[in-house]
């Protein structure tokens, strides 16, 4: 039945009954002996069966312009996938490079590019400035963080709107900080909270003056194509946005086939000026020949077309549409009404973002995993994994099948009630 009423309101008698009860409903979890993951955004086993035609492919050599991709050679990647994915990207196919598989090595890649010898608008080595910071939008991917704090390179963080980061914070801080080299974005179905930056908010922040003159913007495209509605949204188009304010070099665009394809043997992309591609592809080719161009005319091949992907995507969906819906039923069922979780809706992507009551998601992971539900660890969406309320936590419900997302799910809800009511209580 929906607990309708709020928990923080309880008078202590109720609320002493309640947490008897939660703990009762905890106790019966633990002899289910349960073992359960909602932990990382991968794609099941259903998902990647989508894409077996590859195996079988490619049924040629050559590629459209007749280049045998068997051989080394061609650093930007093939032409015919370049097309493909820049128009599903809305970028010009010659401002797109196509890599290996996996684009948070172009991420980090391009960070040490800019570490050793600056940008093309750098007046030096990112490693020669005396501190460098970046904006990080919270809640955010963990990756992106873990990969700043191995360079040294500090944080500053600003909160997620629905239509974007908070522009009005982020323009401030880079108006007024020359230490601030640059900001992370997951733009389209944001990790882990599900919003899409619009294209007001991208014109705002590929116009806003910075005072360091080499300001990036690490646009991670991750899940551009990923919608879980029939609604197709469309990404802002922050190249040419950025060309048209006059900061063309701005922008570095990221994205990949990793949850279209095969996370692990896909296809990555990085995007930007024509300027940032050719620095890009220099710096590459002094540690490589050439990219996996077989892998490459193998996508090209199965999917045939941009539609080909679109249609592809939509297969996805068949399949994890259900795992959310049934994520955002057992939290109304179970939470709704408490007054001690809200958590997002999100139209794409591969997560949910719970947050709980203040001071309650490290306890709720705890209890999750003590019943044998694999929970994101505390506070990992946050620099340094430091989540200054406690109370964000994770959901990323792709990778199990239907009837374990729900259990999983029940058993979570049931931690945070539980949790909430020490809380309370304490
Ligand atoms: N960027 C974001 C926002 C992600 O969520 C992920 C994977 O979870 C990645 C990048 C990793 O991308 P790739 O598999 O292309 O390295």
């Amino acid at each position: 039945a929906d607990q309708t009423t709020s928990l923080p309101d309880l008078p202590a008698d109720d609320l002493a009954a309640f947490r008897e009860q939660q703990q009762a409903a905890y106790d019966a979890l633990l002899g289910r002996g349960l073992s359960l993951d909602l932990t990382r955004g991968k794609p099941s086993t259903e998902q990647l069966d989508l894409s077996d035609g590859l195996l079988s492919l490619p049924t040629s050599v050559k590629d459209g312009d007749g280049v045998d991709v068997r051989n080394y050679g061609g650093l930007n990647g093939i032409r015919e996938i370049r097309e493909m994915f820049g128009e599903l990207l809305g970028i010009e196919p010659g401002q797109v490079v196509a890599g290996g598989s996996s684009s948070l090595v172009m991420m980090r890649e391009t960070l040490v590019d800019l570490w050793l010898h600056g940008a093309v608008d750098s007046e030096r080595p990112w490693s020669a400035e005396e501190k460098v910071t970046f904006i990080c939008p919270v809640p955010g991917y963990d990756r992106h963080f873990t990969l700043l704090s191995w360079l040294g390179i500090d944080t500053v963080t600003v909160p997620m709107t629905d239509d974007g980061p908070d522009v009005e914070a982020v323009a401030r801080l880079a108006a007024s900080d020359p230490t601030i080299k640059g900001m992370w974005l997951v733009p389209t179905y944001a990790n882990p909270t599900g919003q899409v930056t619009t294209q007001e908010v991208a014109a705002r922040l590929v116009s806003m003056p910075t005072a360091a003159p080499d300001f990036k913007i690490f646009w991670d495209n991750a899940y551009a194509l990923h919608h879980l509605t029939a609604e197709e949204t469309k990404s802002a188009d922050v190249l040419s946005l950025a060309a048209a304010s006059g900061n063309p070099h701005r922008p570095i665009v990221f994205a990949s086939t990793s949850k279209i394809t095969y996370a692990g043997a896909g296809v990555a992309f990085l995007a930007g000026s024509p300027e940032t591609v050719a620095w890009w592809t220099g710096h590459l080719g002094k540690g490589s020949i050439g990219p996996d161009k077989l892998n490459q005319l193998r996508h090209v091949q199965f999917f045939g077309s941009p539609d080909g992907v679109r249609d592809h995507m939509r297969q996805h969906r068949e399949v994890i549409a259900p795992k959310f819906a049934a994520v955002l039923e057992v939290l109304q069922e179970r939470l709704g009404g408490t007054g001690v979780a809200t958590w997002t809706d999100p139209r794409g992507g591969y997560f949910v973002s719970l947050d709980v009551l203040p001071g309650t998601a490290s306890r709720v992971i705890e209890l999750a995993k003590g019943a044998g539900v694999a929970l994101t660890p505390a506070g990992s969406a946050f620099p340094g994994s430091h989540d200054p309320d406690d109370t964000n936590i994770r959901l990323a419900p792709t990778f199990p099948v239907l009837a374990e997302v729900r259990e999983a799910m029940e058993a979570v809800a049931t931690c945070v009630l539980l949790a909430a009511a020490e809380k309370l209580a304490g």
